[in-house]
């Protein structure tokens, strides 16, 4: 066994041995935060002999879980790794002990996006809705707002109300956004589905209601760690608050120049204002840079330090001097791609694996350009993203059928039942559902108890019952892996592709077969079916690691805490880094700080690239500001500078700059505060549109959102 002390320096070897108590360490990027926080949890285990299973560790992404469950068992040699999980990975760990005390079933089921989707059709079916009254993901978005803008926070109608309250309130609401509120709590409900705020609101209201599972989990967590605790948010800190509360052994890590999710509810603040809250708190700073070369730290401290909202402190360099950081200008998008191929050409011939090359972007949209480039090069690449792989149509029917066996849902059975055909188109299934609605049963039961009716006649249903009773009487028992390989086959669901020629969806089953079997032989013996599928609705792309050597692609934001040996980072333009989108002042200082991530993930080799041509609202595109913001001397040109179009896009920067200065003079709030407004009452500060020159609130008093000018007299409240 490794000695888990070997190797820190001696703010890393404070923050592994300083075990009891609150520690939180404030340090930049790559400077072995994250190598800390896994020595501390084999420290605890391998020398004060704490279990694993009384140990929390919480990491940002399922990524990063994974690799800290590996590192874990490499270091303490024990298979059980305790709850090393994202915040609501460790829900779902709560959920499936507790979810009894909200009466909720074992068997509940993580909704992801598509699940929601398909929820809203049905919603939008039944009520004569279209996508012009709400698009989906607004919709989404409104179910979000509504129930974690309520205080308190818990939405109480899904946890207490009874499935015909429900449906009560859902059949009488007359107003869109009341329709597709509780249309959505009452699907939601009929399947006992929670959707990824509902694991954490869920967790909590338990926690808070019931002390008895509360002191439960309390007891156990004897420690607590959090990774990238600078993007936490309000109910994940509520969620800390509670679980560390008696044994108060915490320790937090995180570095205020990388929070990239203040849109999403994050805020810096808990962090930073730690030691207010907890005033025994021990910090430790961490300086050294062991990830990057010298070169691309002079470019990462350059950016960073533009910003005007921050804590002085630059990242120091460990390691020898290395190649110089490379900015490329392109006179299309194509020929700065062209540019990243050539590059990449060259490293591989220099002997550098494709997969050490990662490419990143602020959004997808650029991908395309590069993609057709790299396809005519013939350069391998594979694109991470959150929905690509797990949204893809087959991985979707292949984990519904997977679904079928354990829960029989009406959201999975909808999904595979006719795929492939068994004659059971759309007449039959509005039967079904007739039935399912009259009875108040599933829609498998409807199938179950029509199987001789004469509607059923003509069609395959028998066969599709008695291939999910096989199946689902001995799937317990069986290694998932086998489970998914046989119901693929005797579903005749590999077969349809095959038949279709779909070799990318064969190949995209054979990756989410290979990926169960990597999650069987890291979860050991928790690896059962029930819990591989509550756990994969929180996978996401990025957490299907591809062991072939390709070039990778991904956005900035899933590349947070992770490091790869060369970076290009490219589409760096005004509206497209910064995105057009940002129009505050503190918004900005968040695309820097995002930008500052994308260039501190690079170990060896750095290349930044733009190019000219006009953006979606045909304005002209300018090099970035960030690129401008790096001290030249930093900067090694592939060209001669050109230094009219600097200047051009300096004067364009400033007068957007004075811009949004100006706008702000009058605007105090930021989005997420609670605010009073003298007519409409309390509210919630959602957005704030500069251009405008307005807030976007949502008042507690109304369903729907309402822009506010800056100018309109709001009082600042505390809840
Ligand atoms: P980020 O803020 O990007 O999440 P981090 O602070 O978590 O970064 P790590 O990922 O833990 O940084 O470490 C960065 C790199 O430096 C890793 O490759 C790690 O193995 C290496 N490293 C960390 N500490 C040391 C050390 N004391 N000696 C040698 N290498 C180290
Ligand atoms: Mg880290």
């Amino acid at each position: 066994m490794e000695d888990v002390l070997q190797g820190l320096n001696v703010a890393q070897y404070e923050a592994v041995t300083t075990t009891e108590g609150m520690v939180r360490v404030i340090a930049g990027a790559g400077s072995g935060k994250t190598r800390a926080l896994s020595r501390r949890f084999a420290y605890l285990v391998n020398d004060i002999g704490i279990l694993p299973g009384n140990i929390l560790c919480v990491t940002f992404t399922n990524k990063s879980a994974n690799e800290m469950r590996q590192r874990i068992h490499l270091l303490t040699g024990d298979n059980d790794t305790g709850y090393i999980n994202t915040f609501h990975g460790f829900c779902v760990s709560v959920l499936q002990e507790d979810s009894y005390a909200v009466q909720y079933p074992k068997s509940f089921l993580v909704l992801d996006h598509a699940d929601i989707d398909a929820m809203l059709k049905i919603i939008y079916e039944e009520r004569g809705l279209t996508l012009r009254n709400m698009t989906f993901s607004k919709a989404r978005d409104m179910i979000e707002m509504r129930k974690l803008t309520k205080e308190p926070l818990y939405y109480l109608d899904l946890i207490q109300m009874s499935l015909e309250e429900l449906q009560e309130k859902y059949r009488t609401a007359v107003e869109t956004n009341d329709i597709i509120f509780y249309g959505y709590l009452y699907q939601q409900k009929k399947c006992f589905g929670l959707d990824y705020d509902d694991l954490i609101i869920f967790t909590l209201y338990i926690f808070e209601q019931n002390e008895e599972i509360r002191e439960k989990w309390q007891k156990r967590l004897e420690y607590i760690m959090i990774d990238e605790f600078q993007d936490i948010d309000k109910l994940q800190y509520r969620l800390m608050e509670v679980l560390c509360g008696y044994h108060k052994n915490l320790f937090i890590v995180g570095d205020p120049d990388q929070t990239i999710y203040t849109w999403r509810g994050a805020d810096v603040k808990f962090l930073l204002d730690f030691d207010k809250h907890f005033p025994s708190v021990k910090t430790i700073m961490m300086m050294e840079n062991y990830r990057s070369t010298p070169e691309i730290l002079s470019v990462a401290n350059s950016l960073i330090a533009k910003n005007k909202n921050r804590m002085q402190k630059d990242l120091l360099p460990t390691l020898p001097g290395g190649k110089p950081v490379f900015c490329h200008h392109g006179k299309t998008a194509e020929e700065e791609a062209v540019w990243m191929a050539k590059k990449i050409e060259e490293l591989h011939e220099d002997g550098v694996p494709y997969r050490d090359i990662t490419i990143l972007y602020r959004a997808h949209y650029l991908t395309r350009t590069v993609e057709e480039v790299f396809l005519k090069e013939k350069i391998p690449y594979t694109i991470y993203s959150g929905i690509q792989f797990f949204g893809r149509m087959e991985i979707k029917d292949a984990l519904s059928y997977l679904r079928m066996l354990a829960y029989k849902d009406d959201l999975s059975f909808a999904r595979v039942a006719n795929v492939p055909k068994r004659n059971l188109g759309e007449r039959r299934m509005a039967f079904l559902r007739e039935y399912a609605e009259q009875n108040q049963c599933s829609l498998y039961d409807a199938l179950q108890k029509n199987l001789d009716h004469e509607m059923m006649k003509g069609t395959k249903a028998a066969s599709f019952v008695s291939l999910i009773e096989n199946l689902a009487s001995n799937a317990a028992e069986r290694p998932v892996s086998e489970v998914l390989s046989e119901i693929l086959d005797l579903s005749g669901y590999e077969k349809m592709l095959r038949t279709e020629g779909s070799q990318e969806r064969l190949d995209n089953l054979a990756e989410l077969k290979q990926s169960v079997y990597e999650y069987e032989t890291t979860c050991g013996e928790e690896a059962t079916l029930e819990h591989y599928l509550t756990h994969v609705a929180l996978f996401t792309n990025n957490d299907v690691e591809s062991g072939k050597d390709q070039v990778r692609m991904m956005t900035v934001h899933s590349a947070k805490g992770l490091e790869f040996p060369y970076v290009f980072l490219c589409g760096m333009n005004e509206g497209i880094f910064p995105s057009r989108k940002t129009n505050t002042k503190q918004a900005m200082e968040e695309e820097r700080r995002l930008a500052f991530v994308a260039v501190t993930r690079a170990k060896k080799g750095l290349f930044l690239s733009e190019a000219e041509g006009r953006n979606f609202d045909g304005s002209m595109r300018y090099p970035s500001r960030f690129l401008l913001d790096i001290d030249e001397k930093y900067l090694t040109h592939t060209e001669p500078l050109a230094k009219d179009r600097y200047a051009e896009a300096r004067r364009y920067i400033d007068g957007k700059e004075k811009y949004l200065e100006e706008q702000e003079k009058g605007a105090s709030f930021i989005s997420g505060d609670r605010i009073q407004h003298p007519i409409f009452g309390k509210g919630t500060i959602l957005e704030v549109d500069m251009e405008r020159g307005a807030y976007l609130i949502r008042f507690d008093k109304m369903q729907t959102f309402r822009s506010i000018s800056i100018r309109a007299k709001l009082e600042k409240i505390d809840f």
